[in-house]
């Protein structure tokens, strides 16, 4: 876990876009219904009540492709008797890792809960989640800031906090949606460019 300070300063830092343009922050109604999911913090997994009951009770997994490496992982992460394990953490970290540099960094294990959550709440688990952007090293992020103002100077993506995620054959604004009703992070939606930025900082949103 981060420490206090840590989390204190982290607070601090911009989010991933640094000109937003504003976005009504109420998830919308859709046919999945999103809003029967009343964001509940349960264990540090942020789900609906009946989505707590079942996820608290069973084996945490993520199924991940990596579309830059080609990779695509499998791992149980959490167990109700074990808890996070560690060697998993480090196998969905080295698959987020920055893919310009090889380098990685332990991600923090409430950014992973968010995207197993998603998992559940958007039913795709049987084809893996896309990331299209995890671990940034702090040149890579400098590099990429220099290509595009949506690239944040204090991006997340450095500190093991943040993914930009998609799920091929489902919308991106149901994604979207789903991320906002975890009222968990920062939830980005990038609609031209086709994915959701999700992270663990603070609550907020915004739009390209
Ligand atoms: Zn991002």
């Amino acid at each position: 876990m981060l420490a206090k300070a840590t989390i204190q300063s982290l607070n601090s830092l911009r989010d991933d876009s640094q000109n937003p343009a504003p976005v009504n922050a109420t998830p919308a109604l859709s046919r999945r219904g999103f809003l029967k999911l009343a964001a509940l913090s349960l264990g540090g997994l942020a789900v609906a009540p009946a989505l707590a009951r079942v996820a608290t009770a069973k084996d945490r997994e993520l199924f991940i492709y990596n579309p830059h490496t080609s990779e695509t992982i499998r791992s149980v992460y959490w167990t109700p008797v074990d808890g996070y394990l560690h060697e998993s953490l480090r196998e969905v970290s080295w698959a987020l890792r920055d893919y310009y540099t090889d380098q990685m960094k332990i991600y923090d294990p409430r950014l992973l809960d968010q995207l197993y959550t998603l998992q559940l709440i958007m039913e795709y688990d049987t084809v893996p989640l896309h990331v299209i952007s995890g671990y940034r090293s702090p040149s890579t992020n400098a590099m990429l800031c220099r290509r595009s103002r949506a690239v944040a100077k204090d991006s997340f993506h450095m500190y093991g906090m943040a993914t930009d995620i998609r799920m091929p054959g489902r919308g991106t604004g149901d994604l979207r949606r789903a991320a906002l009703s975890l009222q968990a992070g920062g939830v980005g939606y990038y609609r031209r460019s086709d994915f959701v930025h999700v992270d663990t900082g603070p609550i907020r949103t915004w739009a390209y």
